[in-house]
């Protein structure tokens, strides 16, 4: 359970370490060592709070190409956040803008180099894959967004027109026919936005892969470490659990949605962690698959403020999410989860009867901005975080990790060899401003869940 030491805004038992009933949980091969409690004094160059994708793939940066020494410390285990029961979906992530927003929010070149970036973040986990030889289940080639009213067409043509004109991405409207030559259902939508990038994988068997090979680089991930409170001197900080404490140069904090309010405490107001749901079901069998014309692999969402994503999984499941609720408590959970299994029934009518095995959620992090933020935490000289990608931190959580282990790397002095840092866009290292009336953030989410969900209903 979380320490009194620390606020957070949902109850206790949204951070309860107890593994989570996935399908991702049932299906990956355990991690292949053991990640004991922080135990007494340690020092390191490096101490790292949250062993998600953000997490590792900066310890990964630090140990691998400038030669650090590092400490990774998880409340839970590794990938027991969103980086263990997402969707898969590695994708573009890191903002909450289309592409007018993103002009109109960074103008033209702006936001050119944030699309560089996602393509750069969908690219490098490709790459991470490979490098490390990781089984991960990759499918699919780009992402479909379907169009779930004629109205929104129009948009639809403009949001790919504007993607390939000004901001470089090779988006396409495909028609029904189009998405029937894909091998996905020509009949249910009004067409959909296709951008060539993104992949499926499995979110836990990368994020294992990711634990592995930073353990096997001398990375110590310590498990059952929740981190209670980080005090910085002028030679370091101490990073204490209720167990052990860490001397290090400099920390980051990965820890996206599960972050406390008081930890840092600069970022209290700045971010709000809200509920993703995801439900699994059982194989489906050819003729079910043929009832609504799915043979492709790609990976789809639709057009609905309140959005739904879904793919098929490898081996013939059905992964179907959508963002929702306010609260944890069991039954908010289980009418968030009768909520989404109606609207996989009304989207998939020849799949009423195809059972749920699996349903679960967890917290993906918004932010004011709606951007996410890299860099040292303002105020603070030996602070950083990495944090709030919008729903979309397979990609941008793993790129913007690497991200930050360059910039911590270069705030050091340096004890391996030099290595040119990457640009980072502007977008994502201005500092994340307060919400309005922060106080009332979740019952903000709670109002505007409320309109989308009537606007996705009835507009
Ligand atoms: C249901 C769901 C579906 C999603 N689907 C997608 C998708 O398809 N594609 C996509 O791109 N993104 C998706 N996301 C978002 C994506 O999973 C996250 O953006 C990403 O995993 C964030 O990674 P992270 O490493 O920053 O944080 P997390 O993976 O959330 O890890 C944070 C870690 O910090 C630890 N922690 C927190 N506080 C402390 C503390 N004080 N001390 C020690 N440890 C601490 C936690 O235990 C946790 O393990 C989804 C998220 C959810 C919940």
């Amino acid at each position: 359970m979380s320490s009194p030491a620390l606020h957070r805004l949902f109850d206790a038992r949204a951070y309860d370490p107890a593994p989570v009933d996935s399908w991702w949980e049932a299906s990956a091969p355990p991690l292949a060592f053991d990640t004991p409690p922080l135990d007494g004094a340690a020092t390191a160059d490096v101490a790292i709070v949250g062993a998600g994708y953000t997490g590792l793939s900066a310890a990964l940066e630090l140990v691998d190409r400038h030669g650090m020494d590092v400490d990774v410390l998880d409340a839970a285990r590794p990938g027991w956040g969103a980086s263990g029961r997402n969707g898969g979906f590695c994708c573009f992530g890191g903002t909450k803008y289309d592409a007018a927003g993103l002009i109109s929010a960074f103008g033209r070149d702006g936001a050119r180099d944030v699309m560089r970036a996602k393509v750069e973040a969908i690219d490098m986990v490709g790459e991470r894959i490979a490098e490390f030889g990781l089984d991960v289940e990759k499918h699919g080639d780009g992402e479909v967004l379907f169009v779930h009213r004629e109205k929104f067409v129009a948009g639809a043509r403009e949001e790919a027109a504007l993607l390939r004109d000004e901001l470089g991405v090779d988006a396409q409207y495909w028609d029904n026919a189009r998405c029937s030559e894909a091998g996905l259902p020509g009949d249910l939508w009004h067409g959909g936005l296709f951008v060539p990038h993104g992949f499926g994988l499995h979110p836990l068997k990368y994020l294992r892969g990711l634990a592995q090979a930073a353990h096997a680089r001398g990375v110590r991930i310590h498990g059952g470490s929740e981190v209670i409170s980080v005090r910085e001197g002028a030679d370091g900080v101490a990073v204490s659990t209720r167990t052990g404490e860490v001397k290090a140069r400099a920390v980051l904090f990965a820890t996206n949605g599960y972050l406390a309010e008081n930890l840092p405490a600069w970022f209290a107001g700045r971010y709000m962690p809200a509920l993703s749901n995801i439900l699994v079901t059982r194989p489906l069998s050819q003729a079910e698959r043929a009832a609504h014309g799915w043979s492709g692999d790609a990976i789809c969402a639709d057009t609905r403020a309140l959005l739904h994503y879904f793919r098929m999984l490898p081996d013939g499941r059905f992964m179907f999410g959508g963002r929702g609720g306010t609260s944890i408590d069991p039954a908010s959970v289980d009418a968030m989860q009768r909520r989404l299994r109606h609207a996989f029934e009304r989207m998939f009518p020849a799949w009423a009867d195809v059972e749920t095995t699996h349903f679960w959620n967890g917290f993906v992090c918004l932010s004011a901005n709606r951007t996410a933020f890299v860099g040292r935490v303002p105020n603070s000289e030996r602070c950083f975080a990495s944090l709030a990608y919008w729903g979309g931190g397979v990609a941008m959580g793993s790129w913007m990790g690497t991200r930050a282990g360059e910039m911590i790397a270069a705030s050091l002095p340096r004890n391996g060899p030099a290595r040119a840092a990457a640009p980072v866009p502007q977008a994502f290292t201005r500092a994340t401003p307060r919400f309005p009336f922060a106080a009332f953030r979740r019952a903000g989410l709670r109002l505007a869940y409320a309109l989308f969900s009537a606007r996705d209903e009835w507009l």
